[in-house]
């Protein structure tokens, strides 16, 4: 049985402050006081799953047995079709220690190589989890294809590659309204209120 959030405060489980404020945005107006990570000096747990849901409840779950509160961590990243669904959970750690998304990009780009499979989908993994070890977790995922050389100069990460079904754009030379009201990270969301809100 889905369990509501019923309390007043909630964690987020992230140190990214645009992250937090983004959140805080979505759950405007429902009478929830957000909380971040870094506020409450939460440590940041290793990521060690295997999948995006894997990840994201551990950092839900240790945030809700540190904090006393229940605590909202998400996971996302880029999947490639053509190469086995890479990089997936290390989407950020391709970008190395520099966070160097145009080497991830090009990365890519190579192991591609002449493969015509130019699919890909971004996926997001949102975790709610309560003090007492409760997850919920919901999944929203966008579909698309790969485009090179990259395109645009909005968004971040590997947006400047991908272009989602039905569009021409890339995802960096779209408004990010436009971007937001179709991405993994938003239906992910839809589903989280419409489940536990
Ligand atoms: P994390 O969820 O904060 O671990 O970030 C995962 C990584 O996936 C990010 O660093 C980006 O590289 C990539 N990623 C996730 N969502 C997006 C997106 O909407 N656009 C572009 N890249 C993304």
């Amino acid at each position: 049985m889905v369990r509501h959030f019923s309390g007043e405060k909630l964690v987020i489980a992230s140190h990214n402050t645009g992250k937090v404020a983004e959140i805080g945005d979505l759950l405007l107006g429902r009478g929830v006081e957000v909380i971040s990570a870094g506020a409450l000096n939460l440590p940041e747990p290793e990521e060690t799953g295997e999948t995006f849901a894997e990840n994201a409840k551990l950092k839900a779950v240790a945030a809700a047995q540190v904090s006393g509160l229940p605590s909202l961590a998400d996971d996302s990243g880029l999947c490639v079709v053509g190469l086995e669904n890479a990089p997936g959970i290390y989407s950020a750690r391709w970008a190395g220690p520099n966070k160097d998304f145009r080497h991830a990009m090009e990365r890519i780009r190579v192991a591609l190589g002449d493969s015509v499979d130019r699919e890909a989908f971004f996926v997001c993994a949102l975790a709610l989890a309560w003090p007492d070890g409760h997850c919920e977790i919901l999944e929203g995922r966008v579909d698309g294809f790969l485009t090179f050389p990259p395109r645009g100069d909005k968004g971040f990460g590997y947006d400047p590659i991908f272009v989602p079904v039905g569009d021409a754009r890339t995802f960096a030379e779209m408004d990010p309204a436009e971007k937001h009201a179709m991405s993994h990270r938003a239906r992910a969301f839809r589903l989280l209120l419409d489940a536990c809100f």
